[in-house]
């Protein structure tokens, strides 16, 4: 069928078409390049773990490539989500509050995301209903199909026009055969048509069962899950076959023969020791290639940037693999049971760790039932501390015991966010005679509420959306360990309500406590540390400085705890001083006078 002719038609928008086909104004049908990652079988195959490898292995290649994670929920984002049940809450620098998953592309793809990376049914539908409010569909009735879809492919096409994309990467949350992502589906069908051949590369994931009692791989389940997605109208182009051995070549024929695609599109993606080898395992078994192909971008391969960027992946991969020391770092916190809630802390230690060129081993405090003495007990093993963000009251007491137990032996410690502010209760508390010192989110009624209610927040009634949110620059004082650190300026991301009550920043700091950044507009406490006279590491931020730490630019706060670790158990000889990766770039710098930007200091200059 002619696509031109029919969007000819499409275009005039008489009202009585059945068409419905919203562009932003300035996008060409045909122009970007698209791929489309479905999941089938179950859920928690890694789709986005497996959606931003191959991303990373196209960008690889010199390509600009944009990711969208489309998520099933009708909540407008996923702030009001608890990270019990759907993991930590990431927040991009533009405040918007997401699925975990856009942690794992920005750390894959080095890129700062934004909304437009973003959109859930919720606001999907948002959108439909205030167009309807707004007259804005011409009098008909508005229906799945075209207006839902409609609005669903303009999404898309947002994020093409914005990004300058050579090829969007489409995550398509959920499983194939869910009721909450049929109009995603269906919507990528109309896609694949409108913007013509070549165009859509659809890839699916499926999963192969390998039963211990029958001892080999079988692909019934996966032919199922593949043959829901052709009686929705798409016809994949590619299949990966998670597995946990090699998939072999005959369940890999047998899958191309009922899925209509060629045995050399079918290809396994088997389990391996970490997410970073996966690029490399995907390499080495041509879905790159296979795409590319697919799309008619080989012409597009820039092959010098590919060698350097594979050799910088290659060499970080090298250096996670010498590590050739160990430290213990605890974390505290109340959803110590699901590590998925704390997904960008672990991966921040792991940047730290191989940076310092050791591995760091996670130890889960729960601190509900934790007293000063039980503190010092719990932590006697383990070389640093780590107090999280959190919400509400549980837990709170415990948490300052340990943070008590570190200030006061010397082990290493970072407070993040809520942890930061436990860090200033407990110095108020302990230090400069508070006794009863508290946050007003925990004891309303307190005689020293020192963590108290930001300003602004004292209006807001809602609760979606309306935290302080987002990156916002920091202003680092001089002579300070966070300058060393960041330089002049910092930028990291925030989501709370609470910070220090200017009024209580005298007695802190008369008693020894560092505030070594602030905002730069208003008195926001952002940073704290206390002197190398008093404590080895001992160190705070009201941000969330686990959620910009990357591979290959690890955030210095963790940095800083890691090393400090090391030297708390191999002894400050045996570890040499810290170069924190900034420095170490500045140093750089002045050699090849090349810039280099980071996501931990944006202001540099
Ligand atoms: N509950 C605290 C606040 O709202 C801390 C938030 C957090 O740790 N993310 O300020």
């Amino acid at each position: 069928m002619d696509s031109e002719r029919l969007f000819d038609a499409v275009r005039t928008q008489s009202g009585d078409t059945e068409f419905y086909l919203p562009l932003p104004s300035g996008y060409q049908l045909g122009s970007t390049k698209f791929v489309v990652v479905f999941g089938t079988v179950m859920s928690g195959l890694g789709k986005g773990i497996f959606s931003s490898s191959l991303a990373k292995c196209l960008q690889d290649k010199g390509l600009t490539v944009a990711p969208i994670k489309l998520e099933g929920y009708l909540n407008i984002d996923s702030g009001t989500l608890n990270p019990f049940r759907h993991g930590e809450v990431f927040v991009l620098d533009d405040g918007t509050e997401t699925d975990m998953d856009l942690g794992t592309y920005e750390r894959a793809l080095n890129l700062n995301l934004t909304r437009l990376n973003f959109a859930t049914s919720g606001q999907i539908y948002r959108r439909v209903l205030e167009r309807e409010r707004t007259g804005g569909y011409l009098g008909r009735d508005v229906q799945m199909i075209p207006h839902v879809t409609g609005e669903i492919k303009n999404r898309l096409r947002e994020l093409a026009l914005a990004s300058k994309a050579d090829v969007v990467f489409v995550e398509i949350g959920g499983t194939v055969g869910d009721v909450e992502n049929a109009h995603y589906i269906e919507a990528m069908r109309q896609l694949a048509f409108e913007e013509g051949q070549r165009s859509v590369c659809f890839v699916a994931l499926t999963f192969i069962l390998e039963p211990s009692i029958l001892g080999e791989q079988k692909s019934k389940a996966a032919q199922l899950g593949i043959r829901r997605l052709l009686e929705c109208g798409v016809q994949p182009h590619i299949i990966a076959c998670r597995a946990q051995t090699p998939v072999t070549r005959k369940v890999r024929e047998k899958i191309a023969l009922f899925s209509n695609v060629a045995p050399e599109r079918v290809f396994s993606m088997h389990d391996c020791e970490s997410v970073y080898l996966i690029p490399e395992l995907l390499r080495g078994a041509g879905y790159d290639k296979a795409v590319m192909e697919w799309l008619e971008l080989e012409s597009k391969v820039e092959e010098t940037v590919e060698r350097e960027a594979r050799e910088e992946w290659l060499n970080y991969l090298n250096q996670r693999r010498s590590a050739n020391r160990e430290v213990r770092v605890g974390i505290t916190g109340k959803y110590t049971s699901v590590r998925d809630a704390y997904a960008s802390i672990l991966k921040a230690l792991e940047h730290a760790g191989t940076y310092l060129g050791c591995k760091v081993d996670v130890d889960w405090v729960d601190t509900s039932e934790l007293t000063d003495a039980k503190a010092a007990e719990t932590l006697k093993d383990i070389h640093a501390i780590i107090v999280p963000g959190a919400f509400g009251t549980r837990g709170a007491d415990g948490k300052i015991a340990c943070l008590k137990c570190a200030r006061t032996t010397g082990l290493p410690a970072l407070g993040i966010c809520y942890g930061f502010q436990m860090a200033v209760i407990e110095f108020a508390r302990n230090v400069c005679g508070m006794e009863d010192a508290n946050s007003t989110e925990i004891d309303n009624e307190c005689r020293y509420p020192v963590i108290n209610l930001l300003p602004e927040q004292k209006k807001i009634e809602g609760l979606g959306g309306t935290m302080r949110l987002g990156g916002q620059d920091i202003v680092v004082k001089e002579g300070t360990l966070a300058q060393r650190m960041f330089g002049s300026r910092a930028r990291m991301r925030f989501r709370h309500r609470y910070e220090v009550d200017p009024r209580y920043i005298p007695q802190l700091e008369f008693g020894g406590m560092v505030f070594a950044g602030r905002s730069p507009r208003a008195e926001i406490m952002n940073l704290l540390e206390l002197p190398a006279t008093m404590h080895p590491y001992y160190v705070g931020t009201q941000a969330h400085p686990e959620l910009t730490s990357r591979p290959l630019d690890p955030n210095p706060l963790f940095v800083g705890l890691v090393h400090a670790a090391l030297r708390r158990k191999y002894g400050t000889d045996q570890v040499a001083s810290l170069v924190f990766p900034r420095e170490r770039s500045d140093a750089d710098d002045d050699e090849s006078s090349a810039g280099s930007s980071s996501p931990q200091s944006v202001s540099r200059a």
